[in-house]
Parts: C-alpha cells; sequence; structure tokens
C-alpha cells in the first residue's frame, strides 16, 4: 500500500537530534536550529516508481510522496502551476554560455516563488492545529503567507521594514493580515515578532523557525530535474537571502539521488548576493562555517536583504561540498542586467534574479563557469512587482505631433 506522504521525522540540521514530525514543531529543542523534514525514501523507492508521476496534473502538488500533507484534502491550494523553465538562447550567446536556462517563478500565486514555502507552510500548519503564524518578512514572505493564510481560515500577524515594496504591504492588507512596519531591516521585524510571540497567542513563522517552508521550496528543485527530462544542470545559481531555495534545491536533489530517480553529479551551487547585503559571500570568502550580522545593509533587490541568516551554516556547507561559490553585485549592475535580459528573452525578472544573470555573467567571464556547463538561474520573482527599477519617464507629445523621423525606419534588432 503507498503512503500520501512519506514523511517519517524530523532532523536537527545542527546537532541531528530527532523531533516527531506528527506534532507542530519549530527550532531544534536542544540546540535551537533549524529542522528538516526526513522521508522514508527506501519505501519510496520500493512502492512508487517514477514513472507514476506521468498522468500526474502539473503543478507542485505532484510530488505530494516528497512533501509533508498527510491527504490531497488538506491541500491549501491558490494555483500552484509548474513554473516554465526556458533556455535563453540570445542572453546565454551574449555570457558565452550554450546552455543558459532560467527558472522563472513570476507565475507563481502572488508572483514570487515565496508563494512555494507558503502554500506547503501553511498546509502542514493548518492540519497540525496551528491557527495563528507570525513572521517578519522584506515583503514577498508576508505577501505570500498573507495569502495561503486566508485561503486557509487562519489569522497572520506581520512586520516588515517600512521601505520593503508597497506592493507587499497592500497584499497583506488585502489578505487581511495584521501588519506591522518598522523603521530598520528584517531582523528588527523579526525582533518585534519574537517578542509579539512571547507575550500573545501566535506562532513563529520566521525563515527556517517552521520546518515545512523549505520543502514548499524543495519543489523548484524537483521541478528543474523533471522538466531537464530527469538529468541535473552543472550549476545552480540562486539570488540568496535567508536561504530556503538553496537549501530547498539541493535538498531536492539529494532526495531524488537517494531514490535512483536522477544520476549523476550534484551540481555546483552558487549563492548570489548584493553588495549592499553580503554576509554569506564574506563568511564563504573567509572559509569560515557560518556569517556575522551585516551592519547597515541596504540593495533595490529587497528579497535579498537579510544581514544574518538562521540558515547560513546549512548554506555555506552546501556551497563547500558541491564546489560551488558565493558572489555578489551591485544594484548598478543587476539593474543593468535586468535591462539587458529584458531586450534579450522578454523577461521583466526581479532585481534579485537580475543579480542572479549579473553574477553568472561574471563567473562565466572568470571561466568558473565554462561554455558548455548546464546552468539553471532562478528568477525568483516577476519584475512587475518592482515598478521603480525601470526608469519609465519619458515626454510626452501633443495630439497629432508626428513620431520623428529618426524613430519611423526600424533600426535591426539590438
Ligand atoms: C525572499 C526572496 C529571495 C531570497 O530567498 P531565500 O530563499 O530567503 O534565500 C530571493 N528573491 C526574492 C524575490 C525573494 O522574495
Ligand atoms: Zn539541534
Amino acid at each position: 500500500m503507498t503512503r500520501y506522504s512519506y514523511l517519517s521525522h524530523l532532523e536537527c540540521a545542527r546537532c541531528g537530534h530527532v523531533h516527531d514530525a506528527t506534532v507542530a514543531q519549530g527550532l531544534c529543542r536542544r540546540c535551537a536550529s533549524p529542522l528538516l523534514a526526513r522521508y522514508d525514501l527506501d519505501a519510496l523507492k520500493r512502492e512508487v516508481p517514477r514513472s507514476s508521476l506521468r498522468d500526474r496534473s502539473w503543478e507542485l502538488w505532484r510530488y505530494h510522496e516528497l512533501l509533508p500533507s498527510s491527504a490531497a484534502s488538506n491541500e491549501v491550494k491558490l494555483g500552484e502551476v509548474v513554473t516554465p523553465l526556458l533556455k535563453m538562447a540570445r542572453h546565454g550567446a551574449d555570457l558565452g554560455l550554450q546552455e543558459l536556462w532560467i527558472k522563472d517563478e513570476s507565475a507563481t500565486p502572488t508572483s514570487t516563488f515565496k508563494a512555494r514555502g507558503a502554500a506547503v507552510g501553511v498546509s502542514r500548519a493548518a492540519e497540525l492545529g496551528w491557527t495563528q503564524i507570525a513572521m517578519p518578512t522584506n515583503g514577498n514572505a508576508g505577501a505570500a503567507w498573507a495569502a495561503y493564510a486566508a485561503r486557509a481560515g487562519l489569522r497572520a500577524l506581520i512586520a516588515m521594514p517600512e521601505d520593503a515594496p508597497r506592493i507587499t504591504r497592500a497584499e497583506c492588507l488585502t489578505a487581511g493580515a495584521e501588519v506591522h512596519l518598522v523603521d530598520g531591516v528584517i531582523s528588527d521585524a523579526g525582533a518585534m515578532i519574537a517578542d509579539a510571540v512571547s507575550r500573545g497567542d501566535w506562532v513563529d513563522v520566521a525563515t527556517l523557525k517552521e520546518p515545512y517552508r523549505i520543502e514548499g521550496k524543495k519543489t523548484m528543485g524537483l521541478e528543474i530535474v523533471e522538466q531537464l527530462g530527469w538529468t541535473l544542470p552543472d550549476v545552480v545559481v540562486y539570488p540568496t537571502g535567508g536561504g530556503v531555495g538553496l537549501i530547498g534545491i539541493h535538498k531536492a536533489i539529494e532526495e531524488l539521488l537517494a531514490l535512483g530517480w536522477v544520476e549523476g553529479q550534484m551540481p555546483r551551487f552558487v549563492a548570489v548576493q548584493s553588495s549592499g547585503c553580503a554576509p554569506i559571500v564574506s563568511a564563504f570568502e573567509q572559509g569560515r562555517p557560518d556569517s556575522t550580522f551585516w551592519e547597515d545593509s541596504r540593495t533595490v533587490a529587497f528579497g535579498i536583504n537579510v544581514p544574518k541568516a538562521l540558515g547560513d551554516f546549512i548554506m555555506l556547507d552546501i556551497l563547500y561540498k558541491t564546489g560551488g561559490i558565493a558572489v555578489d553585485v551591485n544594484d548598478d549592475a543587476l539593474l543593468e542586467e535586468l535591462r539587458i535580459l529584458g531586450r534579450h528573452e522578454g523577461l521583466f525578472v526581479c532585481p534579485e534574479g537580475a543579480a542572479a544573470v549579473a553574477a553568472t555573467r561574471r563567473l562565466a567571464e572568470r571561466g568558473w563557469i565554462s561554455p558548455t556547463d548546464r546552468v539553471v538561474v532562478l528568477n525568483t520573482g516577476a519584475g512587475i512587482k518592482y515598478p521603480e527599477c525601470v526608469d519609465a519617464d519619458l515626454p510626452v507629445l501633443a495630439p497629432g505631433t508626428s513620431i520623428p523621423d529618426s524613430a519611423v525606419h526600424a533600426s535591426p534588432t539590438p
């Protein structure tokens, strides 16, 4: 008899202590580190062939054996489509790469990949009986968790920096969340939430403080491998804040390798940060196992403005053991990449995604990525959530004015 989910237990990412997965859990009770969901992969391998996925609908929950929900009826859904994995021939040629792919997360509910973590995290929270969830956010996670909380009938309390993208504030309010703004960064919002949680009835679902957000983000990795015809890329490039996506994609590939659903070598992982907030890059360059708090962080790529990540040691371990690297790019470079990519491919990527593509360009120039490497870059969200990233001021012509002669004759493609 096959099971809907093969979730077996939770394991501390630092000390390995095992926790019961059938009840709600936060951080490790021994060492306060993040917990990782573990599955009975031996049984899954015996009981479910990869081919059983063939007839399932093309959505996130097609991988339910490797997700924590115990029944389909407990899944909270807003339309989690499998997002496109697009080959970028023109932009790849510009970077000198023959196989440059982009996993475009703009088609997710709430228009960023944060929807994946929220879909699975909220589904599991509701299933285990949580009714009130609280979190700090740079905007996108709050928007996603507020939406899924509303859909599941849960209450949401959210704190975010005052200068987080305004649209995300509107999204949280539209979903009926209780929203508070802070004149500071996400760590300040996190302190406010932790305090509120200690004084009241809320459960803290901040990044990695509960185990199932990673599982949602893991589906990016499952999808990439399936979309590549059950083969692995050579390099995965990821814009890194809290690191959940990077940890999740790596975990997905580890599980697929253990199941024998894919064979080959684990890809090299690249953590991309903004020069205005690069604690992981700094730790990596010093060969350290964890990061130190980044003071006065600032970047247009708001989703990766995380001065100190709870899962820094997990990310750094992945970079070291896969032969990966951490690199930073400044805001001018990522905004320039955003514009070039738009012209080459018709994609309006988010600044975080643009940072990942700009880092790929630098690594290709340095020879760290070779021309024949198969590279998958994550565009973690829709650029249209960040309209201020493109200068759209133009002169306005009076009705009856002619379009200038210079523009009347089409020029060859840029
Ligand atoms: C949150 C966010 C990131 C960083 O994701 P982590 O998994 O926390 O590293 C990247 N891009 C966007 C658009 C985000 O909202
Ligand atoms: Zn522990």
